[in-house]
């Protein structure tokens, strides 16, 4: 059987990118819905065929533990709720899925895996990237030594932040760029290093006159070292508008641009001299089908996700090195983790 979804927040990515997406899945199907605006329910419950007793409130959630057809809680809300809804969901029974960024800390990140733990439920980061082709893809060519041993990864996410959202809310957010979009540049560089990263510096550069940037950062630009010697340069930004990430070995470099976006993915590689585009023939599940089936198949199977909890511990970890080391301008050592 398929296994049921309920979506927890109805807002932007989880209604216009996720929702749509489970007509296409072969594991999954979206059974429930949960939010704070009676209007919203109603109107997604009528186009997606959620009857009402699988319609949640915030206040109800938690008697999603008496609903069988609920096995997986979807938490697409603004950062810094997800902790509290990864643990109620877990509480309540069900596996669950939680929106990158993991959460606002390393404290919080680790409650949330403590809770799934103890309550025997699986957790997964939505790291829509590990499911898509071309991500797939050059990971396992810079993996394989395609263009040499990776010497140096470059990554820039950004893009130019609308005002009076969330994401510029510190309460709501956690912090600026580097949640949002500045963890794609740090996720590709942990995964396309395979390796933990043991060295951190970074300069944030915001403009605080600019009305957006009162309690977050906009431009944090910041670098890695990996034990195998390899450095990654990475930029984070609410003000430039780019999306790519290149690895750079001893024969040349794999070139991804855009490289995260939701569709769209361009790679070339440059060899030996020669320049060339990497088009894949067929590209079988799209990002999202193969993230939200891979839950499910694991729920199934009693595997562990490629992208756990751990996963995006193994992020926040980072991102608290990464702020450290811009506010008091120095390198971070990270212990082992
Ligand atoms: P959004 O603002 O469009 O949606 C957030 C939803 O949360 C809204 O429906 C809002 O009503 C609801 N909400 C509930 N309690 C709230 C509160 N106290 N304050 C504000 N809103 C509240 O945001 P979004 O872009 O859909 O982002 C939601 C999550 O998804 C974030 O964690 C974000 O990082 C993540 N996201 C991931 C991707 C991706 O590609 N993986 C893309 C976009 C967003």
């Amino acid at each position: 059987r398929k296994l049921g979804y309920a979506i927890v927040g109805l807002g932007s990515y989880a209604t216009r990118q996720i929702m749509p997406q489970f007509a296409n899945c072969k594991h999954s199907r979206l059974v429930a819905l949960v939010s704070g605006t009676p209007e919203k329910l109603a109107r997604y419950g009528a186009e997606y065929g959620i009857p009402a007793r699988n319609r949640y409130s915030y206040a109800s959630f938690d008697t999603i533990r008496d609903n069988p057809e609920i096995d997986i809680v979807y938490v697409v809300l603004p950062n810094s709720l997800h902790a509290e809804y990864v643990v109620r969901a877990a509480q309540a029974g069900k596996h669950v899925m939680c929106e990158k960024p993991m959460a606002t800390s390393v404290a919080e990140a680790r409650t949330m895996i403590g809770a799934c733990r103890k309550a025997k439920r699986l957790l997964m980061i939505g790291y829509r990237s590990r499911f898509e082709p071309y991500n797939r893809l050059a990971i396992e060519l810079a993996r394989s030594g395609h263009v040499g041993p990776t010497r140096i990864i470059t990554a820039e996410h950004g893009f130019d932040a609308k005002p009076g959202q969330w994401r510029l809310d510190r309460p709501l957010s956690g912090g600026g760029s580097l949640m949002d979009i500045g963890i794609y540049s740090l996720n590709a560089a942990r995964y396309l290093a395979g390796e933990e990263p043991v060295q951190v510096s970074a300069i944030e550069s915001t403009d605080r006159t600019d009305p957006r940037f009162r309690t977050v950062e906009d431009r944090i630009d910041f670098m890695l070292r990996f034990p195998s010697g390899v450095i990654a340069n990475c930029v984070s930004s609410y003000s430039s508008n780019h999306n790519g990430y290149r690895v750079i070995g001893t024969k040349g470099y794999i070139d991804m641009e855009p490289a995260t976006p939701y569709e769209g993915q361009r790679m070339m590689i440059r060899k030996d001299g020669q320049t060339t585009p990497r088009v894949l023939a067929s590209t079988g599940p799209n990002q999202f089908v193969g993230q939200l089936d891979h839950l499910s198949e694991c729920v199934k199977t009693g595997r562990t996700p490629i992208v756990p909890g751990e996963e995006g511990l193994a992020d926040m970890r980072v991102i608290e090195a990464i702020y450290r080391a811009a506010r008091e301008g120095r390198t971070v050592t990270l212990d082992a983790a």
